[in-house]
């Protein structure tokens, strides 16, 4: 029986089928996902006997480290291996990446929610895998767990009451909605006060627009923020780069949008990678703010393209910056945002670049 991923009802529902109190199952999501104990034998508030029974019918199963890349920057992109699971969506082992980001007063941690993408998006190395398969609940947390305890010297649980933050954004590899259940099991215990205990305000799930899984998310009751991969000003120019936009189009994506139930303190990101000579015209500018104009709340983040093996230019930054004063000048925010962690690839995109080179069976691709 595998622990890790499970919720609390799940490992109540656990511990009463081994004939245990339903309160030893809320002891043991407590010291895994607050206390991040990830063998029983140091779960010690559990009696001495149950430790032992489940030390034998009992696993908490984390990815192998296989390798890390720390950058200049303080950054450090985490290759994990995935072994093969246990159904037939999660049949194949696979290796996915997160990306662990310090900086003064909080801490960023990039995570995927499948091996490879079915979507593929072409400015994407992702694309280029097809889908391997989806990550379990367990599988997308440890992305979280390991990293963090990793680095609990820099800064120590818990985080939100020294004033410190923990950031988790849904961006690496796959698209987060189209492993919905996982990806929203694993969120519920992200954001349980009595689980991981970080604020919704704080974990941000990007799609790239998939209007059904937008129309489902926006039923849940417990959800990240949500922030639309857009890279585009017109249909003409999104059914180029990304295939997904000629099963929904803007003006459909739009349309999810404008009816997607923000919270008091929400907005909608809009995530724009900047692509030289090919997005980036003033007119483009204008676009994407007659495109945002119906939306109540939202910004955009320009996203710097680095340049690397696939066969797009970076925009100078004189683009970039005329670019944002158009949007902010008609009332949108929009803040540029540089990829942390450029020598290590742990930029969007190119995560991937790194490990294809020096792997060719071991391929990972990462997202914007
Ligand atoms: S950008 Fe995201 S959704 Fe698009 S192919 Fe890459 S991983 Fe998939």
């Amino acid at each position: 029986m595998e622990l890790l991923g499970k919720s609390k009802e799940e490992l109540r529902d656990s511990c009463v089928a081994l004939g245990e109190p339903a309160f030893r199952g809320a002891q043991i999501y407590h010291a895994l996902y607050a206390e991040r104990k990830f063998d029983v034998a140091q779960i010690t508030n559990l009696p001495a006997a149950l430790r032992v029974r489940l030390s034998k019918e009992a696993r908490i199963t984390l990815p192998a480290v296989q390798q890390r890349f720390v950058s200049a920057d303080g950054s450090v992109r985490y290759l994990f291996a995935l072994p093969a699971g246990e159904d037939r969506t999660t049949a194949r082992p696979a290796s996915v990446e997160a990306v662990f980001m310090p900086s003064e007063g909080r801490q960023t941690i990039c995570i995927s929610t499948q091996a490879g993408c079915a979507v593929d998006c072409h400015f994407c190395l992702t694309a280029q895998l097809g889908l391997i398969r989806n990550l379990t609940a367990g599988e997308i947390l440890a992305q979280v767990l390991l990293p963090l305890e990793e680095h609990k010297t820099q800064l120590a649980p818990p985080f939100e009451a020294q004033g410190k933050q923990t950031n988790i954004v849904l961006m690496g590899q796959g698209e987060p909605l189209l492993n919905f259940e996982p990806v929203m099991a694993a969120v519920g215990i992200l954001l349980d006060p009595g689980g991981m205990g970080i604020s919704p305000k704080h974990v941000t799930l990007s799609t790239s627009g998939i209007v059904p899984g937008i129309e489902r998310l926006a039923q849940e009751k417990v959800r990240p923020k949500l922030a639309i991969s857009l890279n585009a000003s017109n249909d003409e120019q999104r059914d180029a780069l990304m295939p997904i936009n000629k099963k929904y189009p803007l003006s459909v994506l739009m349309e999810a949008c404008k009816n997607y139930p923000l919270r008091t303190w929400e907005h909608l990101t809009f995530e724009y990678v900047m692509l030289g000579g090919l997005n980036d015209a003033a007119e483009d500018a204008r676009r994407v703010v007659r495109l945002l104009a119906p939306l109540k709340s939202v910004k955009v983040n320009l996203i710097p393209w680095n340049p690397g093996e696939l066969p797009y230019r970076e925009s100078s930054p004189e683009r970039i910056e005329e670019f944002r004063r158009i949007l902010v000048e008609r009332g949108v925010p929009a803040f540029v945002r540089y990829s942390r962690g450029r020598d290590v690839m742990a930029a969007c995109g190119q995560l991937a670049l790194l490990q294809v080179q020096s792997s060719p069976l071991t391929t990972v691709r990462s997202s914007l």
